[in-house]
């Protein structure tokens, strides 16, 4: 760890008592900080505040006090989840008091530089992509974030030989000041996530996070199809890397149907990648570019396409069971998701679709639905997402009540060559605690066929 002197004697206010909150107030103490943490909720049985307590850390529960930004707080290091809305937050801006994220820290802390990927979308498998490639091409990467370990947990171990790539949310951005990745991915900007930061150009300034203090030595490699994407970076001093699946570029990396081109020349051969669709095509460029970028060599990166089957639940390759292929695209929660998934597939689909009701339209699916023949509703939403399906002329709709359900009557409902493909275009918590376990049922359901 380096720069571990500054936090000696500081007073730090840790707001929200989720992981990354647990982890900075731990790191900050033991670097000599006076840590005080809040949290919203009652600390009554809470294993994690009784912990802090026996490390000596104030933890305070049950609201947020109105006098507690009186104590002269250095900073404050705010859960990415907690809103700018928060009053709490919003009393700690009007006084000044710097609020970062537990990312910022991790990036003065740590030896090792950092590739840090954001955008709507395609974070998670670019990121595990991109792990997967360094660690075959012996680049020592550390995976963090929220697919792997709290961010500056990892920071605290990273050696300068290492690597750490970071799934970095535009939440958690929001909150960075100094934080530098040496390498910034950003894969995409869709609308999403606005009731958090408001508009689209807040949403965007924060995933522009990731770059704004690059220097002429980092890169930042860029979707160059987003117009908006394009436009908005024309002014950082990055070194810029576009990735473009719109045909080859001479610039960056680009596909066409053939091949993957490194700056216009033929790289590696389409024919050898394993994921499906479009979108994971996006994910894949962006990957290859940063693993090239750090020095990987050819063979490692072929090596991880032509055997990455994808993350687990989304657009993950299942099994074949009678030439029907099956996937699992549980965190498909909404229809964006579900478009990328059905644009993936030129064979006929069979759609199990459905869950909780948010009272959101399905019509963004309309131009996709042509290549499903089949859909099994499930949940809440059954009925009205079947009501689409026969309006957008769909040949046959069931429903099913459990996953293993569902399973059987899309299996029956299959014939050979045909897509049985979960995709549900909502989230899971009208049946599920989580779109993991409806992933994971779902999968269970699929191998005892
Ligand atoms: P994130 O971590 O940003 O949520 P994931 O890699 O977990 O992204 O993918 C979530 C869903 O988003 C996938 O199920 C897929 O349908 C869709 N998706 C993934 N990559 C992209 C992309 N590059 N563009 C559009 N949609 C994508």
């Amino acid at each position: 760890m380096k720069n571990t002197d500054q936090f000696i004697g500081k007073r730090v206010l840790v707001v929200g008592l989720a992981k990354s909150g647990v982890a900075a107030a731990g790191l900050l103490q033991r670097l000599g900080a006076k840590v005080v943490v809040n949290d919203a909720k009652p600390l009554e049985g809470n294993e994690e505040a009784a912990d802090l307590q026996a490390q000596g850390i104030e933890v305070i529960g049950g609201g947020h006090p109105s006098d507690l930004l009186d104590r002269n707080f250095d900073f404050i290091v705010k859960n990415p989840g907690i809103p700018y809305s928060n009053p709490l937050i919003t009393q700690a801006v009007s006084k000044n008091i710097p609020i970062w994220t537990e990312i910022e820290l991790a990036g003065i802390l740590s030896e090792a530089p950092f590739i840090a990927i954001t955008g709507s979308n395609g974070k998670t498998t670019t990121t595990t992509l991109l792990y997967h490639i360094l660690n075959i091409g012996k680049k020592q990467p550390l995976i963090a974030g929220n697919i792997g370990t709290v961010a500056c947990t990892v920071a605290e171990e990273a050696k300068s030989d290492e690597i750490i790539v970071l799934e970095a949310s535009s939440f958690q951005l929001a909150g960075t000041v100094n934080f530098k990745p040496q390498i910034a991915i950003f894969t995409n900007l869709y609308e999403a996530h606005l009731d958090y930061h408001g508009s689209i150009e807040a949403y965007l300034e924060a995933k522009l996070q990731v770059a704004n203090n690059q220097t002429a030595e980092d890169y930042l490699i860029f979707n160059q199809d987003q117009e908006l994407i394009r436009q908005s970076i024309t002014s950082l001093p990055s070194r810029k890397v576009p990735f473009s699946v719109q045909g080859r570029t001479s610039e960056g990396i680009s596909a066409d149907e053939e091949w993957i081109y490194w700056l216009g020349d033929p790289y590696i051969s389409i024919r050898i990648i394993k994921l499906p669709g479009r979108h994971n095509l996006e994910n894949i460029l962006a990957a290859t570019a940063a693993a090239i970028l750090s020095g990987c060599d050819k063979p490692a990166i072929e090596n991880v396409l032509s055997s990455f089957t994808g993350v687990r639940h989304r657009m993950q390759y299942v099994r074949e069971v009678r030439g029907r292929t099956v996937y699992n695209d549980s965190k498909a929660t909404n229809t964006l998701a579900t478009k990328s998934a059905l644009s993936s597939f030129r064979t006929p689909i069979v759609l199990i679709a459905g869950g909780l009701e948010r009272g959101h339209s399905f019509e963004e699916l309309r131009p996709y639905m042509d290549n499903v023949r089949v859909v099994v509703a499930i949940g809440e939403t059954a009925q009205r997402f079947n009501e689409f399906a026969e309006s957008c002329g769909v040949e046959q709709t069931l429903r099913a009540s459990t996953m293993e359900d569902a399973v059987l009557t899309a299996y029956e409902a299959s014939t050979e060559n045909d897509v049985i493909l979960l995709s549900p275009s909502c989230a899971s918590w009208d049946q599920y605690p989580n779109f993991e376990i409806r992933g994971d049922q779902f999968i269970h359901a699929v191998m005892k066929l």
